[in-house]
């Protein structure tokens, strides 16, 4: 048996090598590579995934996860092997449903798609850029249909990023939410907006950039495995455990893009870097979804980096970087700024209580699409509509509107906008949690000291990599499902303190 074993983790590592060099091509790709790099990057992006595909549905494998089945099942569930072996087997048989041939067709179109995404979001041009969306929607179905025993066609897309959770729950968890955070939303932004002038003056990016790189290093982001750099789009990648890098964008106009991108992204980082480090080389050494993996960037962006304890440490540490800035800024104003409420056309630069407005209208629109309902010639006219009854606004073009984010014009349409809501949710969840263990974390936030909930969240969360699922972590933490409860409290207690309401 172990000579299966071995066999079976050599096949993996491989697997996991290739990835990375995948990861790596994409890492240079978005932050060093000049233009003229493109075509032959994505033809050897291509290439690699072709082959991480190709590994993955080999019939070898499949054949050594079967003899080592007997072996599984002697083990505990928590245990590295049999993890490994049931997490390896879940991936192998989602792959070998789709044929290599599917997959190379549809990374070659994404890949096209987003060359024209990118010269047709600047340009406003939704025309350019619809024929290769027509044909990522029907990739996107031909895709669900190599899983025709799903009870809702979004489902296999939705697993892809969040395994456990379908297109109904997913559903109901955001009626739920809607249902108790529209009726405050309403009552804050018939409040005066908070001032945030004082975030938007001249800021020199290199104090920017050192002031972010500092605060990252004291909430627990390892520089030694691991680096920030500069790219359009901020993101985390992860070649290994020991090598995790974020990448921000600097305006020197908008203090929070910088600082916040940095709590961000070094929030997805600490995960990975927190894997257990006997799990390297496997497909278990990486966070579980993206609804938990965004439950991590949320909690230290927003629960940690927006909090008044937070601040309480960090301002006048920020006003000494920036004394003509700040100096005669209160922390009160400072610290309602960086919590402004208001109904605005960009996700991404979207505060804590609408984020979730925007999430829910791109969730609802991927179904309407999938079940045949929504056709991408009508999606600009169908997405200004859900902005005039959801948020109130109605962008002006396309490019602040349906253009706006890369997700649909880079994959398979459906699934990779509903974890950023559930990570909200999760977020405050798990923060509770390590609350009511240790009490004491907010007065050590205010001390700068942010051990305590870092090793709380490495224990619980971060060690177990992809071990267990998400609904497995908040029934271990929680002792019960994910619930909303935790969030909407902690989204009143702290915006009805900021705003009266
Ligand atoms: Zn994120």
């Amino acid at each position: 048996m172990p000579d299966r074993l071995a066999e079976l983790r050599q096949h993996l590592s491989d697997i996991y090598d290739l990835r990375a060099v995948a990861y790596l091509m994409e890492w240079d790709q978005s932050t060093y590579m000049p233009r003229g790099g493109a075509p032959a990057r994505a033809r050897q992006t291509a290439l690699l995934e072709g082959l991480v595909h190709e590994r993955l549905t080999d019939p070898k494998l499949g054949r050594l996860l079967e003899d080592l089945r007997s072996y599984e099942e002697r083990l505990s569930y928590d245990s590295d092997d049999a993890s490994l072996i049931r997490v390896a087997r879940r991936d192998h048989e989602r792959a070998v449903r789709v044929p290599t041939s599917f997959m190379s067709e549809a990374y070659g179109h994404f890949a096209q798609t987003y060359q024209v995404w990118m010269e047709a979001r600047p340009a406003n041009d939704f025309q350019a850029v619809r024929p290769y969306l027509e044909k990522s929607l029907d990739l996107s179905r031909r895709y669900a249909e190599f899983f025709p025993e799903s009870e809702h066609i979004a489902d296999p897309l939705i697993a892809e990023y969040d395994h456990g959770m379908t297109a109904s729950a997913v559903s109901k968890v955001f009626a739920d939410l809607r249902a108790q955070l529209v009726p405050l939303v309403e009552a804050v932004t018939s409040q005066a907006p908070a001032d945030d002038s004082c975030l938007r003056l001249q800021y020199p990016e290199a104090p920017q950039w050192e002031f972010g790189l500092d605060v990252v290093r004291r909430l627990g982001y390892d520089l030694a495995r691991g680096r920030q750099d500069k790219s359009p789009h901020p993101f985390t990648t992860m070649f290994s455990i020991g090598d995790v890098r974020i990448t921000i964008r600097v305006r020197e106009r908008d203090l929070g893009e910088a600082l916040f991108g940095s709590i961000h992204e070094a929030g997805h980082a600490m995960y990975e870097q927190g894997v257990d480090r006997g799990l390297e080389g496997t497909p278990l050494a990486e966070g579980t979804s993206a609804g938990v993996h965004e439950s991590q960037s949320r909690l230290w962006e927003n629960v940690v980096g927006r909090s008044r304890s937070f601040w309480s440490f960090y301002y006048p540490r920020l006003q000494a970087v920036f004394p003509e800035q700040l100096g005669e800024v209160s922390l009160d104003t400072f610290y309602r700024a960086v919590n402004k409420v208001q109904r605005s056309l960009i996700r991404t630069e979207a505060d804590e209580l609408t984020y979730n407005l925007h999430v829910m209208l791109r969730f609802d629109l991927e179904l309407e699409m999938l079940e045949g309902k929504l056709a991408v010639r009508d999606l600009p006219e169908a997405w200004r509509e859900r902005f005039r009854t959801d948020l109130g606004i109605v962008p002006s073009d396309d490019r602040d509107g349906v253009l706006q984010d890369v997700h649909w014009y880079w994959g398979f349409i459906g699934g990779a906008f509903q974890g950023y809501t559930l990570g909200n949710i999760l977020s405050a969840l798990f923060f509770e949690a390590a609350l009511q263990e240790h009490p004491g974390i907010p007065d050590e936030m205010e001390q700068g000291e942010f051990g305590t909930l870092l090793g709380w969240l490495q224990q619980k969360i971060y060690r177990h990599g992809r071990k267990l699922t998400a609904d497995e972590l908040a029934q271990r933490i929680t002792g019960g499902p994910m619930r909303i409860e935790p969030y909407m409290s902690y989204l009143r207690n702290k915006y009805g303190a900021l705003y009266e309401v």
